[in-house]
């Protein structure tokens, strides 16, 4: 029996409510042994006081397991939560009160028909382009809610790798770029096999919606999972949303795809500001543009929905480079074709928002 061992067993225990272990979360302070007898250290702010206590018992009851172990002592220290949050804890248990979301002005849902488009990619970037012009105006700030649960890329596409801390029981999100993130990636092991089903798919994304600390945001950015499905209806009813924006591809089957996952925001009565399409067209050096993907889904799709076409993305290596390595292209290469395009995108949502 070693420290080491009693650390990896304390790996097993779950923040209450949470997928994630009090390890990873940072609340383990230290790890003492005595002739068999455990003495565990852990800090956390709470103010639910079942929260320490279900921690100290579930902590007992798995080190009291581990062979050699005699006796498991458990020093919590509760640090006291702010009045602040104390109101946003309160809050949180009923979804329409959001007051996690108080201060955050514009909420806008990223949504395709299918995986695939470029929909985390588009989210990424639009956020990046939201943030510089919002910062150019001295407004507060942009965030992205990646609740792409089946494929949750937004912390690598926003090279952000760090684990979330609690505060006051709340989670607060990691920034990069200026942009705060936060992501069912950083909640679930990457090992771990994800099968979301039926409820457990609409208490995760509950819980997710409501314990995130986002503080002052101008817009936060919502990735959605793709599809039509009940997960994403459950999900556009629980977030107060301003509207939602659909990505979609070129060739005529994505528009028919596109065109559900819209059907599934007029039934919550969530409007839709407009279609960006992505993968429009790969520019050769001499200026000439290839329709890899075909052409006219983005404006069909738009008409169709009675509403905008935002703008073309193209097709760019250093998009999905950029994507890889954790740089969006709206930050590395401003002026590159693809990143003018999300700019002028993103300076539509603004209009489209009035914010000003
Ligand atoms: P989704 O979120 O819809 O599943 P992703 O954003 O993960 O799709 O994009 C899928 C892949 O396509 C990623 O490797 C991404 O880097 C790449 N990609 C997306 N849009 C573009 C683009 N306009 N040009 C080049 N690569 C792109």
């Amino acid at each position: 029996m070693d420290k080491q061992k009693i650390k990896n067993a304390l790996k097993l225990v779950k923040f209450p409510g949470f997928s994630r272990d009090i390890v990873s979360f940072g609340l383990i302070r230290e790890i003492e042994l005595t002739q068999g007898v455990v003495q565990i250290g852990v800090e956390i702010t709470s103010r639910d006081p079942q929260v320490p206590e279900q921690i100290a018992a579930d902590i007992k009851a798995t080190i009291g397991e581990l062979e050699g172990v005699s006796e498991v002592k458990v020093r919590m220290e509760v640090t006291s939560p702010q009045q602040q949050a104390t109101t946003a804890s309160e809050n949180a248990s009923t979804p329409s009160n959001h007051a996690t979301m108080q201060q955050v002005k514009h909420t806008i849902a990223i949504a395709s028909g299918k995986g695939g488009v470029g929909k985390s990619t588009v989210t990424v970037n639009l956020a990046c382009a939201l943030q510089r012009l919002l910062e150019a105006e001295n407004k507060s700030g942009v965030g992205i809610m990646d609740c792409d649960i089946y494929g949750p890329s937004v912390p690598l596409m926003l090279g952000v790798n760090g684990q979330p801390e609690i505060e006051n029981d709340l989670i607060r999100p990691i920034s990069n770029f200026g942009v705060s993130s936060m992501s069912m990636g950083f909640l679930v092991d990457e090992d771990t096999p994800v099968v979301w089903r039926g409820p457990m798919i609409m208490k995760t994304i509950q819980q997710f919606a409501q314990n995130v600390n986002w503080g002052e945001l101008e817009i936060l950015v919502v990735d959605l999972p793709p599809g039509t499905g009940d997960a994403q209806l459950s999900l556009v009813q629980t977030i107060p949303l301003d509207g939602a924006i659909i990505i979609t591809t070129p060739q005529a089957a994505a528009f028919q795809v596109a065109r559900r996952g819209a059907r599934m925001f007029e039934k919550v009565n969530v409007p839709i500001m407009g279609v960006v399409e992505n993968m429009s067209y790969l520019e050769a050096t001499d200026g000439s543009r290839q329709t890899l993907f075909g052409e006219g889904g983005g404006e069909e799709t738009a008409n169709s929905l009675q509403t905008e076409l935002l703008g073309q993305i193209p097709l760019e290596p250093a998009l999905r480079i950029g994507s890889d390595n954790g740089i969006p292209i709206v930050v590395s290469d401003p002026d590159s074709p693809a990143a003018k395009a999300f700019i002028s995108v993103a300076k539509k949502i603004i209009t489209l928002l009035n914010i000003h």
